[in-house]
């Protein structure tokens, strides 16, 4: 961890009027008082957020960096926020980071919770002044030699550093002469790529375009894409406390993605193959490409067995067929949808372009009215429920 260390949420008990607004708004009941002060407990506080526009005096609006989060007691006896601890300033990269997230949450229709059964995420451990430096271990396409889509399974080692995960997170890299963060989504298991390795990997694809002014290359994943094993990379984060698995083997999740959408969807699925492969609930894909051949894992999805995971893959340029996306196969596959939809351990996924969530969420829309329910209403109680997620850019 490095000298900006954590990210802290305090409460300015000098400002604080005690009107427990606070404590009754947080949804993980991360806020707690006692006789002399309202405090935030940082091992439960998630940054969700959602204390902090209804406070009436701002009190609830510090974010301390800290190198060891101040305990519930220390705050309990504070008379005013304490500098002791307290590094300058939080990286804006952080903020950056909530931003481009809560932009990428945006087509769930409203603020995303995390599913209530999800373990507690370890968010804005490591920052721009202080990245994690990880080796890369592995860089492997996984398109087919022939497809134009360049997309490589990137293993990135901590070595001895801590930077502990969950699947469904991200990290953000910044590349070497530029400012601008780029998030990835963490495309293996919490214990690494084999069960205890302290590594992560990520879903890249090479972005060359052709446009009018010239060929348009994307600077953090060509910078990616080119590194070879032995080579070093800044890592920051990780990110996102809310598009998290449930940690509940009975949860059926249903996985609706298009290209390198797939990778949290990746994690997803070696965390089930590897803690609950006998449970009741299992896992749903829906996945889009144009072609087999570029199909990121297209090869490794085989061998997952379907009593962990059931597949729709979905190619909308297969010459001589006509185009399909992942909305067209789940109208194909209405009953089946309408059976999971009844389930109440349901979670929902949504990951890939933007737009994907607007054909899912009318796909769904039509099976519910073949079948007299009103998916809509259904959604924004699932994600009130921490059970409907959309993560697209
Ligand atoms: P892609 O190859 O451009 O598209 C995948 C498939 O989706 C194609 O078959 C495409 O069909 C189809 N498609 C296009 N528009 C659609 C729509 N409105 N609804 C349903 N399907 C549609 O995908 P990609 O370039 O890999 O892009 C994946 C997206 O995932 C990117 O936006 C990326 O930022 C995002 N993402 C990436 C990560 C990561 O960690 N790398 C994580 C989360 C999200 P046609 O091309 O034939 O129209």
């Amino acid at each position: 961890m490095g000298a900006a260390g954590l990210k802290q949420h305090v409460i300015d008990p000098e400002v604080c009027i005690r009107c427990n607004t606070c404590e009754a708004t947080c949804p993980i009941g991360a806020i707690t008082h006692d006789d002399n002060n309202y405090v935030v407990d940082p091992e439960k506080c998630n940054f969700c957020m959602d204390c902090v526009a209804p406070c009436p005096t701002g009190s609830i609006d510090h974010w301390f960096a800290v190198e060891r989060p101040f305990s519930l007691e220390e705050q309990f006896g504070w008379l005013e926020l304490p500098p002791a601890r307290v590094a300058p300033t939080v990286d804006a990269l952080e903020d950056e980071a909530s931003a481009l997230l809560a932009e990428a949450h945006r087509g769930a229709g409203g603020k995303a919770r995390a599913p209530a059964s999800a373990s507690k995420p370890r968010v804005n451990l490591f920052n721009r002044a202080n990245p994690a430096v990880a080796t890369v271990t592995g860089n492997i396409r996984i398109t087919a030699p022939g497809a134009s889509a360049d997309v490589r399974h990137l293993i990135l080692d901590f070595g001895t550093v801590a930077f502990p995960v969950l699947e469904g997170q991200s990290i953000g890299i910044v590349p070497p002469g530029s400012d601008a963060m780029r998030l990835y989504s963490i495309a293996s298991a919490r214990d690494g790529e084999r069960p205890n390795t302290n590594n992560l990997a990520l879903t890249v694809k090479r972005v060359v375009e052709s446009r009018p002014e010239g060929e348009f290359r994307g600077v953090a994943s060509n910078y990616l894409c080119d590194r070879a094993p032995g080579d070093t990379v800044g890592v920051i984060g990780p990110f996102g406390s809310t598009f998290l698995m449930p940690d509940d083997p009975d949860a059926d999740i249903l996985m609706i993605c298009t290209g390198t959408g797939a990778a949290p969807f990746r994690g997803f699925t070696e965390r089930r193959r590897r803690t609950s492969p006998n449970g009741r609930g299992r896992l749903h894909m829906f996945f889009g490409a144009r072609s087999p051949n570029e199909l990121p894992y297209f090869g490794p999805l085989k061998k997952v067995p379907a009593t962990i995971l059931t597949q729709e893959l979905v190619f909308s340029r297969e010459p001589g067929r006509p185009r399909e996306y992942v909305q067209d196969r789940m109208r194909a596959r209405a009953e089946d949808i309408v059976a999971l939809l009844a389930k109440p351990a349901l979670h929902v996924y949504i990951c890939g372009l933007r737009g994907l969530e607007e054909g899912v969420d009318l796909a769904l829309t039509e099976i519910g009215r073949a079948h007299n329910l009103d998916w809509l209403a259904m959604r924004d109680i699932m994600r009130e429920e921490g059970r409907f997620h959309s993560e697209t850019y």
